[in-house]
């Protein structure tokens, strides 16, 4: 596992291009069992480079730029046992060199959800992932579904600035009472760690609602809105349509059912991503079939 901290050491991935894909798991460090899975599902493609990268510019004013945690030795004793091929940790001034740099416009799928909550969270998003894309050129690239407009924000850009890495979207992975994993969780204590656990019933009642036969949004938007009631402020329970991003009436087909919502100091989001028929509803990957590396 090696260590590389500037450009010039990311020539030694060179000697990783070979017959096997070169996989990029990017993550802002303060890794879990979320980010590890992501790990072990890059490696099945090829040898796999993590990057740790506190990225500034997706922090707003006012959010948790200075006090997101960050503990470089914990995170690599957590990967040594996954054996990736390297590890990327730039500093600050290596991703962005000059004041004023070209950054990444979003398109459609930025529009709602976080993307309204957070002004230029995405184009901080999409600037530092193609800068990475840029930087290691890997030929698969593996994000995860729990944060899922972001998966699909990254995966408009590669399609429409045909850049050459195909994405993976990697399953969510989650606490004993179903909270999805964050490095932000470690915010929550006592109470608001057990109303945390709101989002992942809000989400599990929708899907027993569409189990049932309920094909009317607002229905289940209102039922969802209802759980999450435990939260401090709900800041939105959105359903989107997968291919056109618009907001369905009626629930037919792929379908995002996204929630973030605030308890105590943590912002929190999950998601569902479902196939829904007139036969069902089941859980499906964002991208694809789900198995492109
Ligand atoms: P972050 O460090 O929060 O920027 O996340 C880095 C990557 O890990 C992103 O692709 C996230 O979607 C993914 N990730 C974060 N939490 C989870 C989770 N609970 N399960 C699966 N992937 C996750």
């Amino acid at each position: 596992m090696r260590i590389l901290r500037s450009r010039g050491d990311l020539a030694a991935l060179d000697e990783l291009r070979g017959e096997r894909p070169l996989v990029l798991v990017p993550t802002m460090g303060a890794l879990h069992e979320g980010h590890l899975s992501l790990v072990r599902r890059g490696a099945v493609a090829g040898p796999v480079v993590v990057s740790i990268f506190v990225n500034p510019t997706q922090f707003g004013p006012g959010e948790d730029y200075a006090a997101y945690p960050r503990d470089l030795d914990r995170d690599l004793a957590l990967l040594a046992p996954l054996a990736p091929a390297a590890v990327f940790v730039p500093e600050v001034a290596t991703m962005y060199p000059r004041a004023g740099g070209v950054t990444v416009h979003p398109g459609r799928r930025a529009e709602g959800l976080c993307g309204a909550g957070r002004p230029g969270h995405f184009v901080g998003v999409l600037t530092v992932v193609a800068k990475l894309l840029g930087l290691v050129r890997p030929d698969v690239a593996v994000f995860g579904r729990k944060d899922a407009q972001q998966c699909l924000v990254i995966a408009e850009m590669v399609r429409d600035l045909m850049l050459p890495v195909r994405l993976v979207d990697a399953p969510t992975v989650r606490e004993a009472d179903g909270l999805a994993m964050s490095s932000r969780n470690r915010y929550l204590e006592g109470d608001a760690r057990r109303r945390a656990g709101c989002l992942a019933r809000a989400l599990a009642r929708a899907h027993g609602l569409i189990a049932g036969g309920e094909r009317d949004t607002a229905a289940v938007v209102a039922a969802v809105t209802q759980v999450l009631g435990e939260a401090d402020r709900v800041e939105y329970a959105a359903v989107r349509r997968l291919d056109d991003w618009s907001e369905p009436a009626r629930l037919d087909g792929p379908t995002l059912l996204a929630v973030a919502a605030r308890v105590g100091p943590a912002r929190l989001i999950d998601n569902l991503v479902l196939d829904i028929t007139g036969a069902g509803v089941a859980e499906r990957p964002l991208l694809g079939a789900g198995d492109e590396a």
